[in-house]
C-alpha cells in the first residue's frame, strides 16, 4: 500500500551535506515523481537530482546505511508504472547523461544511462552511425530506460530489442559495489559470481525453461534467465556466447544501478522505399504479415482504419495519408499495412516492393500496393502514423485508452485470430481498440477505453483474464514491449509457472538480499487492480472551484465505443472542466523533446521536471485534488507550490499544438494567474505591464514626456533604480517611447487613421478589402510596421479599415482624449486581470464581429495580440461573435499567401540582396502559421528565406524583463535563437514579435524586422 511519508529530516540533511545535485523532500516535488505514462501513482519518498557518479555512489550508500528503497530513473515514459515507487528515485536525465566514447572502427559506444536516444544519434550521425532500438519515445526515453525496459523499435524485426544492442553494462550492486557485466567467459568478480549463480538456475531449469519461455522475440517480462539457453526466435548474441548485461536489460530497476552502458551501433541506412499495402479486410492484414517478413523488410507497421480516418478529417493529414492510399477517392481501407525496406542503394529497394506487389498478387489481392520511393513522404507518413495515435490519446472525458494489454506479442501465423479474439473480448465488456504498431513481430498495441474513476478496474481484470487466455492459446507472450511495472508484474508467475518464478525471486536475492531496488516490481508485484496505487482512486476528488475562463469543452464524459463526448458542461467536474483539462496529461513525457518544436522552453533551460508540462500539469493535478497540503478551504490555486511550478512558464502556447494531449498550460497560467493574484494583490510591475496599452496613448501625448522616459535606457543608475522599485531589470533596455506614433502622426501624405474607417457595408462592397488591426506595441514604439502593412495592402490594391474606437466607447475620459484604439487584453491575461482582458477584448470581438461575419479578413501583425482573437477569446463568454471573428483572423502573411494561392495578390517585388532569415513568434508557431511567412517571404526573388530551429526567444511578453527571470530568458535565447542569427551576419533577420525582436536586439545588437517591413522595402 503505498503512503505518501516524505525521507525524515536527518536522511536528507545528510544526502544533501554529501552530494552535489538536489535533493527534493517537499510534497510538490515528490508529487512530481510520483507518476510515469501508466495509470498508477506512488509518492516517492525523496528524490535526487545527481550532477555526477560521485553523487549516485553516496545516494545509493546513504539510502542503503538506512534501508530505503532506491528507484533509478530515466524520461519516466514507462507505460506500466515500474518507474513510480516508495522509495528514493534517483532521476538521471537533467545530468548523468555523457557520451564517454564513441569508437566509428568497432560500431560501438559507451554512454551514461540518462543520455536520451536522439541525443546520442545526433552525435553519431557524423560517423555514418546510429543506435537501432528506434523506440516511438527516442525524444525523451533514456539509454538507462530503455535498457531498464528492455525496450523496442519499429525495426527491431531488423535489429532486436535493446537486450540485443547492449555488449555491456558497469552498474552498482546493492552493496556498493561496481561490476562489470558482459561477456560471461571473461568476466570476473562479482558479476561472475552472480553469472555462475544464475547459469546454475538455468542449467537446474532448462527443461522448464524450455517448456515456459514463449519462442517470440518479444518477449520483456521477468529476468532473461534464458541468456543460457536462449528461446527467443533471435538470439540474444550473434556468436551464441553468453552476455551477462543481459540479465540486467529488462530488470526495471531491481537488479542493479547501471552506471555506464557499452552499445552495438549499426550503419546509417542509406536508403529506404515504402510499400503501402491497402486491405479492405483488417483479418487479411494480419494474416498477410507472415508473409510479409519473409522479403526482409526492416519494419511491417500496422495502421487502422479508426487512425486513417483521423488522419483523412484533418487538414494537415489528409494529403499525406491519402497518398498512402490506392483510391484516394474511394472508401477509407480497413488497414494499412507500412512495409519498409532500407540498404545501402535504390534502385535494389524498388525491386522488393515489385516483390512485396507479386506477394501480395500471390495472396488473391493485386493492385494493392502504393510504393512510396520518395524519402520526404517516407518521413510525412510516419509522422501521421504517430499524430493518429496522439488524436486517439487527446479524448476528452474521464475514459481514456488504458495500457495494460497494448503490447501482447504472438507468433505471426497466429495474429489475425488472435486480434479478432481480442476485439471480441473488447465489444463484450463495452470497450473497442484501436490497433497500430508492429505487425512485423506480432506486437500491435491497442488500448480499450476505460474510465478507471468508475467500473474501469473491474474491466480491465476481466480483459487482461480473457486476453491472457488467448495469449496462452495462441503461444504468445504476455509482456511484449513496455515492461512488467505494477500492470504486469503479477502476470510473470502465470506466463512462468512456478518454478520459474521461485528461481527469478532467487536470482532478486541473489542481486539484491535486502530488497532496495525498486521492490514490488518483478518480484512480489501488486495485482494491477489494487486500486490504491492508481492516479485515480476511488476516493480521489475535486476541489470545488470557480474558474474565470470558461473550460466547459473539457467538462464532458465519453463513449468508449464511438468516441463520442457529451454536451460541453456535462462532465460533472466541480472544477467546471479545469481539473478535466489538466488531467489531460497522460505523462508520456513528450514535452521532454529537445530537437524540433517550441515545447517546452523553461525545460529545455532548466531541466527540471518542475519547470515541464508534465511537471505542471501534475502539480495543478495534485493541488486542484488536494494532494498538496493546502489548508482546509483555501483555493487551491492560490498556493506557493503552484506559484513554484508555473513561474518559469512562459506561456508560449507550445504545448496547446505539440501536446499530444493538448495540455495548454498557457491557458492554464492565465487561470491559475487570475486566482493567485486575486489572493496575493497585483504588483506594480503587474500594473505596469497589465495597463501598458491604456498609459501609452497619454505618455505620448504629453510633450517632452517620451523623451524624458527614455533617458532611463541611457542611465544605469536609473535603470537600477527604477528596477528597485518596479521588478523591471536594469540590465534590459526598455522599449522606446515616441510622441510621432500611429495615431498622432499621419499614416501617409494622403491620410490619416480616420480615413481609413469603413462600415462593415462599404467594406464588403469593395472586391478586396481588408480589417488591419493595429495593436499598442506597433502603434506606439514601432509604427513603421503598421506604415508598411499599409503600403503593401495599398500596393495590392486592398481597401483597409482600421478599427478605431467611437470616443464614446472609450473607457474613460482620458482615454476618449487620447486614444482611438482597441486592446485585445493580452497585457492584462498576462498579469492575470481576467476581467480588465474581458471588457477590453469583449469591445473588440464587437467591433470585428459585423466585418467578419461577412466574410472580410481581420488581419494582425502581432502575433500575440492577433492569436489572443483565436484563442483566449473563445473562452471568454462572447459566443458565437467571437467564433466568427476567429475564422477571420489572421498574420498578414497568413492573408497574403491565401491571397497569392488564389492568384488574387498582385504585388510588384524587387529581388532580395541578402539572404533572409526567419524567427517565428512561439503563438505564430503554435497557430501554424509560419510556413505562411515562407511562403510569402519566397514571393521576393532571391530571398530564399530559413527558419531559424528555435523555441521560444525568451522574452515571451513581460518575462524576459522581470528581473528575477532575465537570466533564465538570456538562455532561452542562446539555445538557438542567437547563435543563429550572429553566425548570419549579413542578412536580413525578420521576425514578427516585437519581444522576439527586442530579444535579438538585446542579445546581438541587430535589428530584426517585421515581415511587413521586408515586403515594403521590396516593393517595386
Ligand atoms: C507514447 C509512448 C510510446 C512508447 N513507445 C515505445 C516504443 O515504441 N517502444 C518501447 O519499447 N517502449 C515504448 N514506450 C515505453 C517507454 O517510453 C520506453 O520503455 C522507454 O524506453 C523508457 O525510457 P525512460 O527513460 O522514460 O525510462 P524510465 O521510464 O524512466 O525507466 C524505465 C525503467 O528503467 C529503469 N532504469 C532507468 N534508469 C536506470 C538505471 N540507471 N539503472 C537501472 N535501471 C534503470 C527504471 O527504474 C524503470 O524501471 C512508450 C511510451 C509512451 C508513453
Ligand atoms: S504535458 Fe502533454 S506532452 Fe507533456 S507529459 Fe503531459 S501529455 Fe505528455
Ligand atoms: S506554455 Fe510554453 S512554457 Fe508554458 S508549459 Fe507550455 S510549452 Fe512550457
Amino acid at each position: 500500500m503505498p503512503t505518501k511519508t516524505a525521507l525524515p529530516p536527518e536522511i536528507s540533511s545528510q544526502l544533501q551535506k554529501h552530494i552535489r545535485g538536489q535533493v527534493l523532500t517537499d510534497t510538490p516535488s515528490r508529487g512530481r515523481y510520483a507518476t510515469d505514462a501508466s495509470i498508477y501513482q506512488q509518492f516517492p519518498v525523496g528524490v535526487v537530482i545527481p550532477e555526477d557518479a560521485a553523487d549516485i555512489e553516496t545516494a545509493l550508500a546513504v539510502a542503503r546505511e538506512h534501508s530505503i528503497p532506491v528507484l533509478p530513473r530515466g524520461g519516466g515514459t514507462s507505460q506500466c508504472g515500474q518507474t513510480t515507487g516508495v522509495a528514493l528515485v534517483i532521476d538521471n536525465s537533467k545530468a548523468f547523461r555523457k557520451i564517454l566514447h564513441v569508437d566509428p572502427e568497432k560500431a560501438t559506444a559507451e554512454v551514461e544511462p540518462g543520455l536520451v536516444l536522439d541525443h546520442l544519434n545526433a552525435n553519431l550521425k557524423k560517423h555514418g552511425l546510429w543506435y537501432p532500438v528506434d523506440v516511438s519515445t527516442g525524444a525523451q526515453a533514456t539509454i538507462g530506460g530503455m535498457a531498464g525496459n528492455n525496450s523496442c523499435g519499429s525495426r527491431s524485426l531488423a535489429y532486436g530489442n535493446m537486450v540485443h544492442n547492449v555488449l555491456g553494462i558497469d552498474a552498482w550492486l546493492a552493496d556498493g559495489q561496481l561490476a562489470q557485466f558482459g561477456n560471461y567467459a571473461q568476466s570476473t568478480g562479482s558479476a561472475k559470481q552472480l553469472g555462475d549463480f544464475v547459469k546454475g538456475l538455468a542449467n537446474r531449469l532448462q527443461p522448464e525453461i524450455e517448456a515456459m519461455f514463449p519462442k517470440v522475440m518479444r518477449r520483456v517480462a521477468g529476468y532473461n534467465l534464458d541468456v543460457f539457453h536462449p528461446q527467443s526466435e533471435k538470439p540474444y548474441t550473434t556468436d551464441g556466447s553468453v552476455n551477462l548485461a543481459h540479465l540486467l536489460v529488462g530488470s526495471e530497476g531491481t537488479l542493479a544501478y547501471f552506471k555506464s552502458l557499452q552499445l552495438k551501433l549499426a550503419p546509417l541506412p542509406q536508403h529506404k522505399v515504402l510499400g503501402i499495402v491497402n486491405f479492405s479486410s483488417f483479418y487479411r492484414a494480419m494474416d498477410s504479415a507472415q508473409h510479409i517478413v519473409k522479403l526482409g523488410p526492416t519494419a511491417v507497421e500496422l495502421v487502422d482504419r479508426t487512425m486513417i480516418d483521423l488522419a483523412r478529417h484533418n487538414p494537415s493529414f489528409k494529403k499525406t495519408i491519402e497518398s498512402a492510399l490506392i483510391d484516394a477517392a474511394g472508401p477509407t481501407p480497413e488497414a494499412i499495412l507500412l512495409v519498409e525496406f532500407s540498404g545501402e542503394a535504390h534502385a535494389p529497394l524498388l525491386e522488393r516492393v515489385a516483390a512485396l506487389k507479386e506477394l501480395m498478387s500471390d495472396l488473391g489481392l493485386p493492385n494493392t500496393v502504393v510504393s512510396m520511393p520518395d524519402a520526404g513522404l517516407q518521413k510525412n507518413l510516419w509522422e501521421v502514423r504517430k499524430a493518429g495515435l496522439n488524436i486517439m490519446m487527446s479524448l476528452k472525458g474521464d475514459g481514456k485508452p488504458v495500457s495494460f494489454i497494448e503490447d501482447c506479442a504472438v507468433p505471426l501465423e497466429n495474429l489475425a485470430d488472435y486480434t479478432s479474439a481480442l476485439t471480441d473480448v473488447f465489444s463484450k465488456y463495452g470497450s473497442r481498440g484501436t490497433w497500430y504498431a508492429h505487425a512485423s513481430v506480432g506486437t500491435l498495441h491497442v488500448r480499450p477505453i476505460l474510465d478507471m474513476r468508475r467500473d474501469g478496474a473491474q474491466k480491465m481484470r476481466a480483459m487482461a483474464e480473457e486476453a491472457s487466455e488467448l495469449v496462452r492459446r495462441y503461444k504468445g507472450a504476455y509482456s511484449g514491449e513496455h515492461g512488467d511495472g505494477l500492470c504486469r508484474g503479477e502476470w510473470i508467475s502465470w506466463q512462468f509457472g512456478p518454478k520459474i518464478t521461485d528461481a527469478l525471486r532467487e536470482i532478486k536475492h541473489a542481486f539484491d538480499p535486502d530488497n532496495l531496488f525498486n521492490p514490488g516490481k518483478i518480484i512480489d508485484p501488486p495485482k494491477m487492480d489494487d486500486s490504491s496505487y492508481f492516479r485515480f482512486p476511488p476516493e480521489y476528488k475535486i476541489i470545488p472551484l470557480k474558474t474565470n475562463l470558461d473550460w466547459s469543452a473539457w467538462n464532458v464524459q465519453n463513449n468508449p465505443v464511438t468516441e463520442e463526448t457529451s454536451a460541453p458542461g456535462s462532465g460533472g467536474d466541480p472544477a467546471h472542466g479545469f481539473s478535466k483539462a489538466v488531467e489531460m496529461c497522460n505523462n508520456n513525457g513528450h514535452c521532454r523533446k529537445f530537437d524540433a518544436g517550441t515545447m517546452c522552453p523553461s525545460y529545455r533551460v532548466t531541466r527540471d521536471e518542475k519547470h515541464l508540462t508534465r511537471g505542471r500539469a501534475n502539480t495543478l493535478r495534485l493541488a486542484v485534488s488536494g494532494q498538496l497540503d493546502a489548508a482546509p478551504g483555501e483555493d487551491p490555486l492560490t498556493t506557493a507550490a503552484v506559484k513554484d511550478a508555473m513561474d518559469l512558464c512562459v506561456s508560449c502556447k507550445a504545448c496547446r499544438r505539440e501536446c499530444p494531449t493538448g495540455v495548454d498550460m498557457a491557458k492554464m497560467k492565465v487561470e491559475y494567474l487570475s486566482h493567485y493574484k486575486k489572493r496575493h494583490g497585483h504588483t506594480l510591475r503587474d500594473r505596469l505591464v497589465a495597463h501598458l496599452p491604456h498609459y501609452a496613448p497619454m505618455v505620448s501625448r504629453i510633450p517632452g514626456l517620451p523623451a524624458l522616459l527614455n533617458i532611463r535606457n541611457r542611465i544605469p543608475a536609473i535603470a537600477k533604480i527604477q528596477e528597485w522599485l518596479t521588478g523591471i531589470s536594469a540590465e534590459r533596455t526598455l522599449p522606446v517611447w515616441r510622441s510621432d506614433t500611429f495615431w498622432n502622426a499621419p499614416i501617409d501624405s494622403a491620410a490619416s487613421a480616420a480615413q481609413y474607417r469603413f462600415t462593415p457595408e462599404q467594406l464588403q462592397a469593395e472586391s478586396k478589402a481588408v480589417v488591419l488591426l493595429v495593436d499598442t506595441f506597433n502603434a506606439y514604439f514601432e509604427n513603421e510596421n503598421v506604415h508598411a502593412a499599409i503600403a503593401v495592402l495599398r500596393s495590392a490594391g486592398y481597401q483597409i479599415h482600421i478599427p478605431q474606437m467611437d470616443t464614446a466607447n472609450s473607457a474613460s475620459a482620458t482615454e476618449q482624449k487620447c486614444s482611438k484604439q482597441f486592446c485585445c487584453g493580452r497585457t492584462y491575461l498576462a498579469a492575470g486581470m481576467v476581467d480588465e482582458a474581458k471588457a477590453r477584448l469583449g469591445a473588440l470581438v464587437d467591433h470585428l464581429a459585423p466585418y467578419a461575419e461577412r466574410g472580410i479578413a481581420i488581419v494582425g501583425l502581432e502575433p500575440s495580440c492577433l492569436f489572443t482573437l483565436k484563442d483566449e477569446a473563445l473562452v471568454m463568454g462572447f459566443g458565437q461573435k467571437a467564433v466568427s471573428v476567429s475564422q477571420k483572423a489572421q498574420l498578414l502573411e497568413e492573408f497574403l499567401v491565401d491571397q497569392s494561392k488564389a492568384g488574387k495578390l498582385n504585388l510588384n517585388l524587387k529581388p532580395a540582396d541578402r539572404a533572409v532569415l526567419f524567427h517565428g513568434h512561439c503563438h505564430q508557431k503554435a497557430f501554424a502559421a509560419v510556413t505562411p511567412a515562407l511562403e510569402l517571404l519566397q514571393l521576393i526573388p532571391n530571398a530564399k528565406p530559413t527558419l531559424i530551429e528555435s523555441s521560444c526567444c525568451g522574452m515571451a511578453g513581460s518575462f524576459g524583463y522581470e528581473v528575477e527571470h532575465i537570466s533564465v530568458s538570456k538562455q532561452m535565447a542562446e539555445l538557438s535563437l542567437l547563435p543563429a542569427i550572429r553566425q548570419a551576419p549579413d542578412s536580413w533577420v525578420v521576425a514578427d514579435g516585437t519581444s522576439c525582436r527586442h530579444q535579438i536586439h538585446d542579445g546581438t545588437q541587430r535589428d530584426a524586422v517585421h515581415i511587413a517591413r521586408i515586403l515594403a522595402a521590396h516593393l517595386q
